[in-house]
């Protein structure tokens, strides 16, 4: 029988971690499927470590992994996929906003062949008005900025196969993006749509901080475009600078306009700037190239091999 791990990042859950566990053991025993429970205690300063310790002990299926301190939700997740043992991977998180039940619908996915099924958020529950405008955006400008083609409204709640668990398990990067390399990974990809449902207790454990952190984070991961800006406003800064002095010297030339030699200077100092972006923007394209180097993703992953000998 197959077995299938069930990633949970937990950070000061102690309101509901027993009824997530209760939940998700439920959920998961009606699947037929074999499976394990990989919590991942996220530097808790509650009491869930105490409580997922209890749960370990008497559920055999359930396991803990603790950090020494908060490391972020993208840590945990991958702490949890390092730790699995499945032959498919599921993350969720302990809030289960995301509802359980649609784990089954993306085992149904996988025994089908889809090496990655992706929860789409068709419309979410309880959320502030804030929280949903700024997800968004933030999902639409990170979709215009990257080249990888990350689904919009989707979180981390998925299911990925051993092999895109494996290949994710290698990327050595340490500033992860998981939704944005699980897409870059590929392979045979779907999604299965869903109602987010309100937290039933606690609250969100995404301070304003933590999810300007994400978005960077996925932003620079995953594209080069904030560092082309300053080579793109330089050359529209040289250009333009350029322009205002030809007009304004021809202009004094043919007498039209007498002009000032303050206005000839501020044209030049605009000029220079232009050219200094620039350069900055040059620079950027190494630097982007070296972040390339320094993350040390593979520059393929190949999916199939057909009549080698290995
Ligand atoms: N979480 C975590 N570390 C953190 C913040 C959050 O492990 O630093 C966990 C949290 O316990 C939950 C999941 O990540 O299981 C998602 O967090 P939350 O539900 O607060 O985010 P939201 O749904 O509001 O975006
Ligand atoms: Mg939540």
């Amino acid at each position: 029988m197959s077995l299938v791990s069930v990633v949970v990042p937990v950070y000061n859950e102690e309101e509901l971690i027993e009824w997530s566990h209760g939940r998700l053991k439920e959920t998961m025993d009606s699947s037929g499927v074999d499976y394990e429970l990989i919590f991942v205690n996220d530097g808790s300063r509650d009491r869930s470590p105490e409580l997922l310790r209890s749960i370990c002990e008497s559920d055999p299926r359930s396991k803990m992994l603790s950090f020494s301190r908060n490391f972020g939700h993208q840590c945990a997740i991958s702490a949890g996929m390092r730790e699995s043992k499945g032959d498919a991977v599921v993350v969720i998180d302990a809030d289960l906003q995301d509802p359980p039940e649609v784990i089954l619908a993306m085992i149904e996915k996988w025994r089908e062949g889809y090496d990655v099924v992706y929860g789409k958020r068709g419309k979410r529950k309880g959320e502030t008005a804030f929280k949903l405008l700024t997800a968004k955006i933030f999902y639409r400008v990170l979709d215009s900025l990257t080249t990888v083609d990350i689904p919009v409204d989707t979180g981390d709640f998925r299911l990925l196969s051993r092999r895109v668990c494996d290949v994710m398990n290698s990327l050595p990067e340490h500033n992860r993006y998981i939704r944005g390399l699980v897409s870059w990974v590929g392979f045979k990809q779907c999604a299965v749509e869903y109602i987010r449902e309100e937290r039933t207790a606690g609250e969100t454990k995404y301070t304003l901080k933590k999810m300007i952190r994400l978005a960077t984070d996925g932003i620079v991961s995953f594209s080069y475009k904030p560092l082309m800006f300053a080579a793109g406003l330089g050359v529209f800064t040289a250009a333009a600078s350029a322009l205002y002095l030809i007009v304004a010297l021809i202009l004094d030339l043919c007498g039209v306009w007498a002009i000032n030699g303050l206005y000839y200077i501020g044209g030049f100092i605009l000029m220079a700037l232009g050219f200094l972006m620039i350069a900055v923007g040059i620079v950027g394209r190494y630097l982007g190239q070296m972040l390339d180097e320094a993350r040390g993703r593979p520059y393929y992953i190949i999916a199939e091999k057909v009549g080698f000998d290995d």
